[in-house]
C-alpha cells in the first residue's frame, strides 16, 4: 500500500491537517513533539465517475478509492545529525512513498515557531537540506564497502553502482534532490534500490490562516512559488488552511451553502490535495461494478491486467485468463454494458493489457 507522509517542521499544522484528513480526534497541541507516533489514515479519493457508477448501479456496497497518509513527527534543523527526534524521524520518511511537505505561512504569536519567526522559504530550505543530508549519509555508507571491493576486484556492475552513487552524492552536495537527476534506465534501477528520501515525489502544502485562505492573499505565496519552481520544477504547490478545513468540516451543508454565497469561490481544497497526492504516487484505479458492489481498485500506473487482477484476489492473478474491459467514458456515453457491447466497444484483453485509469473490468480466471 503506497503511502504519503506529512513532513515539515514542528508546529506548522501537520497534526491539524492530519486530523482533518482522517476526521479523527487526535488532539493537536502547541508542543513541538506531540506527534511522535506516526499514525496512518485513509482519506477518500474524490471521483465523480465512481459516484456516477454508484448512481447507475444502486449497489449494496459503495467503496471509493483511498489515499493512505501518515503523520510524521516534526523535524528540526540538525535532524540528520541526530537532533530532536532526528534519525527516528528520518527513517519514518524512508517508509513512505511520497511526501506532503507542509510549510507554515501563518502568523500567530501564540504558536511557537521552532526557528523563532515565520519564514517559509527558510523552512523549505531547512527541511529539504535535512533530507539531502540523510541521503548523503546513507550513500556514503553504501559507498565505502563498494570502494574497498573495487580496489580488489574489477566488477562491472559494482562499478556502475559505485559511479551512480558518486553521481547522486555530487548532486546532493550541490543542493539538488536526486529525483531531478538525468538518469538512464540502468541508473534508475540503482537509484530506486538506494531508497533515498529525495527520490520521493513531493507535494508542497502551504498552510495559511483561515482569513488569508478566504481572501486568497498571503505575502509568502509568491516567494514560495518561486522557491518551488527553482528547486523542484514541475512539482505542485497547494495553498490551503488547516484551520479553515477544520471549520469547513464542522459546518452543516446549509452552513456551507451560506458561506459560499458570502465568499464566492471559497471552498474546501482537501479533495484536490488528496487527488494530487494520489497522482504524485502514480496511482490510478479501475472499477468493478455490479448490483452488489461498485468498487475502486487502486493500482500503480502502467500495471498489466494480471497484476491488477491480483489486487482483487491472488487467485485472479495466478489463474488469469483475460480481462473484459469497458472504458468509463464509453459506459458513460452509452449508458449500459449492453449498449457498449452493441457499439462494439466492449473488449477482451490478454495478459499484456495495461490497465487504464477508469477502466471498468471483469476478470476471467481459472480457479
Ligand atoms: P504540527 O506540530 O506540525 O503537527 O502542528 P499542529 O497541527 O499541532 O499545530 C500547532 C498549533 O498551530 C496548533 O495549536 C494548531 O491549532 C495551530 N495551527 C495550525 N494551523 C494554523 C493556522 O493556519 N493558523 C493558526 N493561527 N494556527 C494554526
Amino acid at each position: 500500500n503506497l503511502t504519503m507522509g506529512i513532513v515539515g517542521l514542528a508546529n506548522v499544522g501537520k497534526s491539524t491537517f492530519f486530523n482533518v484528513l482522517t476526521n479523527s480526534s487526535v488532539r493537536a497541541e502547541n508542543f513541538p513533539f506531540c506527534t511522535i507516533d506516526p499514525s496512518t489514515a485513509r482519506a477518500q479519493v474524490p471521483d465523480e465517475r465512481w459516484e456516477f457508477l454508484c448512481e447507475k448501479c444502486q449497489p449494496q456496497r459503495r467503496i471509493p478509492a483511498f489515499l493512505q497518509v501518515t503523520d510524521i513527527a516534526g523535524l528540526i534543523r540538525g535532524a540528520a545529525s541526530g537532533q530532536g527526534l532526528g534519525n527516528a524521524f528520518l527513517s519514518n520518511i524512508q517508509a513512505v512513498d511520497g511526501i506532503f511537505h507542509l510549510v507554515r505561512s501563518f502568523d500567530d504569536e501564540e504558536i511557537t515557531h521552532v526557528e523563532g519567526n515565520v519564514d517559509p522559504c527558510r523552512d523549505l530550505d531547512i527541511v529539504s537540506q535535512e533530507l539531502r543530508l540523510k541521503d548523503i549519509e546513507v550513500l556514503e555508507k553504501k559507498r565505502e564497502p563498494l570502494e574497498r571491493l573495487l580496489n580488489r576486484a574489477n566488477d562491472k556492475t559494482k562499478k556502475a553502482e559505485f559511479e551512480c552513487i558518486n553521481k547522486c552524492l555530487a548532486m546532493l552536495q550541490e543542493g539538488r534532490d536526486v529525483r531531478f537527476g538525468d538518469w538512464d534506465s540502468k541508473e534508475v534501477e540503482f537509484v530506486n534500490s538506494f531508497t533515498l528520501l529525495t527520490a520521493k515525489p513531493v507535494v508542497f502544502l502551504v498552510n495559511l490562516s483561515s482569513a488569508d485562505y478566504v481572501r486568497k492573499r498571503n505575502r509568502w505565496l509568491a516567494p514560495i512559488k518561486q522557491w518551488v519552481d527553482s528547486h523542484c520544477p514541475g512539482e505542485t504547490l497547494i495553498p490551503f488552511s488547516a484551520p479553515f478545513e477544520t471549520e469547513w468540516q464542522a459546518m452543516t451543508p446549509e452552513a456551507r451553502t451560506a458561506f459560499t454565497a458570502e465568499h464566492p469561490g471559497v471552498t474546501s481544497i482537501l479533495p484536490k490535495i488528496i487527488l494530487t497526492g494520489y497522482n504524485a504516487l502514480s496511482l490510478i484505479h479501475f472499477f468493478t461494478a455490479g448490483a452488489d458492489e461498485v468498487k475502486c481498485w487502486t493500482v500503480r500506473r502502467h500495471s498489466k491486467a494480471p497484476r491488477a487482477a491480483g489486487v482483487i484476489h491472488t487467485d485472479f492473478e495466478r489463474g488469469f485468463i483475460c480481462a473484459e474491459v469497458m472504458s468509463y467514458e464509453d459506459f458513460h456515453q452509452h449508458g449500459s454494458e449492453q449498449e457498449v457491447r452493441a457499439a462494439g466497444k466492449y473488449m477482451t484483453k490478454g495478459k499484456e493489457y495495461e490497465v487504464l485509469d477508469g477502466d471498468i473490468l471483469l476478470f476471467k480466471f481459472n480457479a
